[in-house]
């Protein structure tokens, strides 16, 4: 009888050692994707229904799908994803984040799913146009922050750079002349500038980056799932209607 029970507590440590976020997650019912909310057509607050859509979270509920659960959102400050998705409080991050080696110490990456690259927005008419990050040197210059654009802005000397949790915010200041730049991923620039009139793109993209959705290093399954719904979407029409629906 003994023997026996030892036997069980053990192979029920082993088991649970064994247990992988998959299994977590399907005893939850739910998969929790972290996102940043103000970088449409990727991700942002829909107007009327006040619910996070966009390019990712179709990513998202393709995954949840795969899984059979159910997607739950949370928007948090882009700097802090990483750090709550290391201490587990999403599983996984679809926030259009640049594949970099930096953050590759930190979290996994599945396959790339997207290139996109940077762009500099100004006021129409303010008269700067800059063509380069070298263009933005001697002026007041917004990024998100810990975004790849605050990296490489943070590179140009006699740059005043101002950093913002929200791009909401950022393209106030802009459009209130008290930034002369802000500097983002081309699609989204081009959504904000899109919807303000007076705004513009005025540089060339000027990097090349991929995109690709992280989850800690540990949870290989994980990401295994994730590739395949990657290339689910990608071999068949879905792809191409995500890419028409929101591009
Ligand atoms: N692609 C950029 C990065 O990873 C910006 C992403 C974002 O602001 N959501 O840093």
């Amino acid at each position: 009888m003994k023997k026996f029970l030892v036997v069980l507590v053990l192979s029920i440590f082993i088991i649970s050692s064994f247990a992988t976020v998959i299994d977590t997650i399907k005893k939850r019912g739910e998969i929790i994707l972290g996102t940043e909310a103000t970088y449409p057509p990727f991700e942002y607050v829909d107007e009327q229904t006040k619910r996070v859509v966009g390019f990712d979270i179709e990513i998202g509920q393709a995954i949840a799908r795969k899984l059979g659960v159910k997607l739950v959102v949370k928007d948090i400050a882009f700097d802090g994803l990483i750090p709550a998705l290391i201490t587990g409080k999403i599983d996984f991050i679809a926030a259009a984040m640049t594949i970099t080696e930096e953050r590759q110490k930190m979290v996994s990456f599945s396959d790339p799913y997207f290139t996109a690259g940077q762009v500099i927005v100004v006021r129409k008419g303010s008269g700067f146009s800059p063509k380069s990050y070298q263009d933005l040197s001697g002026h007041k210059v917004g990024v998100q922050q810990g975004t790849t654009a605050d990296i490489d802005v943070s590179k140009v000397k006699g740059v005043s750079i101002v950093r913002y949790t929200r791009f909401t915010d950022a393209f106030l200041d802009l459009a209130l002349g008290r930034l002369d730049a802000v500097v983002l991923d081309f699609a989204p620039a081009q959504a904000y500038v899109k919807f303000n009139p007076k705004l513009e793109i005025s540089s060339p993209v000027l990097s090349q980056e991929n995109y690709g959705i992280a989850v800690r290093k540990q949870d290989k399954e994980l990401l295994g799932v994730i590739n395949e719904v990657l290339k689910e979407l990608k071999t068949k029409t879905a792809y191409d209607y995500l890419i028409d629906k929101w591009f």
